[in-house]
């Protein structure tokens, strides 16, 4: 097939390379201009934490080794207190899996360098998608000189991003049930520079969790820390002057004050506007055989869980399992797609919005640990019966939804050992124990 990829980010690179590698005529449009080369770091997060999904897709291209001796492994949280006091706790004290810190920079281009070795791959930089036919199949781009270039495939697959323009004309040409929710909360990126890490513990996450908000430090290759702060957007519009930026950190985060320096964080501050973070589902992602949409242009999450391009990287192995592993003509390919992602991007999306809450609020509880230990316990006891859910999302394959469903029926399992416990007069563990457990999580989607 002639396949047109909108979108040159971490989604619709990996998508060329898979379809590169199928043998495919592949010609992927990008807005920007070409990002090998420059020192330019354009966009969201300077670094993401990669997980299993993504790992996945990577090893099918067989490019995740390659990935991972730039990463950085990160075993489990640490958690810095008000007063400076830190502890850690352990992703998967089961399994002893890690998540990993990569550069979105690095990344991007070894997946461009990538399809660009395939000679079906060719990259066009600095061209703006501005409408698609979805039933001809044609496209009309915005070419550098400002003049309008129209190009035919059989396949338009649109990675461009949380604010796509391919599913814009999508839900023009077919009824597709859409929800795009902005939450109150954006984002800062500050960093650590690599003088000032001593206090860091290595091959963590770090968390600075605050109830209502949170920070979060993710760990680079030159020894550098990217640190995000994420809060409500009122409270960034408080933040003004020297004295008030100043005076909040050293109320919330004192020890990182230190850390990123005094005058780096003002002059942040200054400098940069706090970003919304958008959170986006629909229905379906395809149209006939011309058109789907893959990644955040598809199901863009808060990115609360780490899921956002992993989910994005598991797409393109699913896309490329039903376009190249089964019988199916690519109309049943792409809405066996539809079909079949649907429920997990929605799950994955509601989910990132409760992780929002245990990791800005939950872990500071002892319920919290608690309910993770008792997780732990039977995960160790009861192997794959009893998978926690951040193991299931983060380290497994497993349908977000199922991982969703699986959550729900521990906590019923739970609530109903409780009332058992109850029932037979353990009176001690009923009024005592098994409440904390049950508040160990705040009320999942739909409970
Ligand atoms: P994008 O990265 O948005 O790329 C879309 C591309 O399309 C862009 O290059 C854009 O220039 C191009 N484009 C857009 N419109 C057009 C057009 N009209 N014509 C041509 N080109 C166009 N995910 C994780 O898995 N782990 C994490 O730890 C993580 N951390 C995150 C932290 C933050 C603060 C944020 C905001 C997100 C995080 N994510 C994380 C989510 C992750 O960044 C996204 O899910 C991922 O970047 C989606 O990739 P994409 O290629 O689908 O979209």
């Amino acid at each position: 097939m002639k396949i047109i990829i909108i979108g040159g980010g971490l989604v619709g690179s990996l998508a060329a390379v898979f379809l590169g590698q199928k043998g495919h005529e592949v010609h992927l449009y990008e807005y920007r201009q070409d990002p090998r080369g420059t020192t330019l770091n354009e966009g969201r997060s300077i670094n993401l934490a990669l997980s299993m999904r993504g790992r996945t897709a990577l090893r099918a291209v067989g490019l995740e080794k390659i990935v991972l001796q730039k990463a950085i492994p990160m075993d489990g949280r640490m958690i810095h207190k008000t007063d400076g006091t830190t502890s850690s706790i352990t992703y998967d004290p089961v399994l002893k899996n890690c998540i990993y810190s990569v550069g979105r920079k690095h990344l991007n281009e070894l997946l461009l360098d990538e399809a660009e070795n395939s000679p079906n791959v060719h990259l066009h930089f600095g061209k703006k998608l501005l409408k698609v036919n979805v039933s001809s199949g044609t496209i009309t781009l915005k070419v550098p000189d400002g003049a309008t270039e129209e190009v035919k495939g059989d396949l338009i697959i649109g990675a461009d991003g949380a604010h796509s323009a391919v599913r814009r004309d999508l839900m023009k040409a077919t009824p597709v049930t859409f929800s795009q929710t902005y939450i109150d909360h954006g984002y800062l990126e500050l960093s650590i520079p690599p003088e000032n890490n001593h206090m860091m513990a290595p091959n963590h996450l770090h968390i600075w969790p605050r109830g209502k908000f949170m920070m979060i430090a993710l760990p680079n290759l030159d020894g550098s820390w990217t640190v995000t702060l994420f809060m409500p957007l009122s409270s960034f519009t408080t933040l003004r002057a020297t004295k008030d930026i100043l005076g909040f950190f050293q109320t919330h985060f004192s020890d990182a004050v230190e850390l990123i320096g005094a005058d780096r964080l003002v002059r942040t501050f200054m400098a940069n506007e706090a970003s919304h973070l958008v959170s986006i589902k629909c229905s379906k992602y395809h149209y006939g055989s011309k058109v789907v949409i893959i990644g955040d242009a598809a199901h863009a999450m808060v990115p609360f869980f780490g899921q956002g391009m992993n989910a994005g990287f598991e797409d393109c192995t699913i896309l490329n399992d039903l376009l190249h592993n089964h019988d199916y003509s690519v109309n049943r390919a792409l809405e066996l797609f539809s079909i079949k992602r649907n429920p997990d991007a929605e799950a994955i999306c509601d989910l990132a919005m409760y992780n929002y809450i245990e990791m800005r609020d939950l872990v500071n509880r002892k319920s919290f640990i608690i309910r993770k230990t008792v997780d732990n316990m039977l995960y160790r006891i009861v192997g794959s019966k009893w998978v926690p859910l951040y193991q299931s999302v983060t380290f497994t394959n497993m349908n977000y939804n199922q991982c969703l469903k699986n959550k729900k029926r521990q906590d019923s399992v739970i609530r109903k050992a409780s009332l058992f416990a109850l029932a037979a007069g353990t009176v001690s563990v009923a009024v005592f124990l098994l409440p904390k457990i049950m508040t160990g999580h705040s009320p999942l989607p739909n409970d």
